[in-house]
């Protein structure tokens, strides 16, 4: 179901702006980490991105620490590549990352 050698790829590079050019549904992007695809069901939409939706199983279980912050950091700068002007970074960072 899940290509993983792509997955780890995500994780592993650093320069992954450029999968913004990859012609992909930024609501299929979940997908492709397997532990958001699992939590995607618990979330209170469907068509969830993890962002600023309320009731958002993802998030919560990052405040849970059960998936980690990179994961969806990577998830996110992918995102980003789609998304050219959303201000989510500000409420979502909070005091995980204090950079
Ligand atoms: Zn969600």
């Amino acid at each position: 179901m899940f290509d993983l050698s792509f997955d780890a790829k995500i994780i592993d590079t650093p320069g992954i702006k450029g999968f913004g050019v990859v012609d992909m549904d930024k609501y299929e992007l979940g997908d492709y980490f397997p532990e958001f695809f699992k939590l995607k069901q618990h979330c209170k939409f469907n068509d969830c991105l993890h962002l600023k939706e309320p009731k958002c199983a993802v998030k919560e279980a990052l405040q849970n620490e059960e998936i980690s912050w990179s994961r969806y950091k990577s998830y996110l700068q992918i995102l980003e590549g789609e998304e050219e002007t959303e201000h989510y970074r500000t409420d979502i960072w909070n005091e995980e990352d204090n950079e």
